[in-house]
């Protein structure tokens, strides 16, 4: 990540796994994976695949972590040690813990947290593939997951990758290209209210490139809450 390479990542305009810089790969997202959580969702971006679930919101113990007015929201991200070629060591490490953190921060503003007092929603996501843009990929499952558990939200919340690799700009970052890119940026917003709340970038960029590559994440960020909302819908209308 933030570092050139020799290898030719855009070869006539076209990227290794033949994508146009501003497509995304195949999308796939499906709800109420897991029986035993209140909420669910499967999310995949090419072979990247994320599950979420969601607990509560439940009493929280111990009770000195209780909050007398207002509950919380717990996340752990965790990439499974099969998940990526070399396997990768089991439990959680720095950036497991950073990615978990930022994630929590990037749904607080989309709950009511205050209506759950002592409470808290626990939620997890489990990446078992990764092929790059692994945390945007665990927001838009965690965001559908919350919303099929019935708990009450200001608005959805959808994420995506966008990028620098090879002096071209690009969206949906894959394993390669997140690995090789000059900069890369993850970026989470609620969709309908227009409002960003994750943003991360590493490597170098001008100001006229970032300008553009938040547009490029906030048309495909757009794109996506379509797919989570038509998945959502598809729920309810199979409970008729
Ligand atoms: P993100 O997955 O959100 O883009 P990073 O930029 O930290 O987060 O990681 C980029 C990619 O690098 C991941 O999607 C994954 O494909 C790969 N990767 C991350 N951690 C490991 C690891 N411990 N072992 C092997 N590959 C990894």
């Amino acid at each position: 990540m933030g570092k050139a390479t020799d290898k030719e990542l855009i070869v006539n305009g076209r990227r290794l796994d033949g994508r146009e810089p501003y497509h995304m790969r195949e999308i796939k997202m499906s709800v109420d994976e897991i029986s035993s959580a209140n909420g669910s969702a499967k999310v995949s971006f090419g072979k990247t695949t994320a599950y979420a679930s969601v607990h509560g919101p439940r009493s929280l113990f111990p009770k000195f972590l209780q909050e007398s007015d207002t509950g919380i929201l717990r996340c752990r991200y965790n990439m499974a040690p099969f998940s990526v070629d070399d396997r990768k060591s089991p439990g959680p490490d720095r950036r497991s813990v950073e990615i978990s953190k930022v994630i929590r921060r990037a749904f607080e503003p989309v709950l009511f947290l205050e209506d759950y007092p002592k409470s808290t929603v626990d939620s997890f996501i489990e990446i078992v593939e990764a092929d790059g843009s692994t945390r945007v990929t665990g927001i838009n499952a965690l965001s559908m997951a919350l919303a099929s558990a019935g708990i009450p939200m200001k608005d959805l919340v959808a994420a995506c990758s966008v990028g620098k690799i090879s002096d071209t700009l690009i969206v949906d970052l894959n394993g390669v290209e997140d690995n090789n890119s000059e900069s890369d940026v993850g970026v989470a917003m609620m969709p309908q209210k227009d409002i960003v709340t994750l943003l991360q970038m590493d490597g170098i960029l001008t100001k006229e490139e970032l300008v553009m590559l938040l547009n490029l994440a906030r048309e495909s960020c757009k794109k996506i809450y379509q797919i989570q909302k038509q998945t959502l819908m598809e729920k309810y209308r199979g409970a008729e």
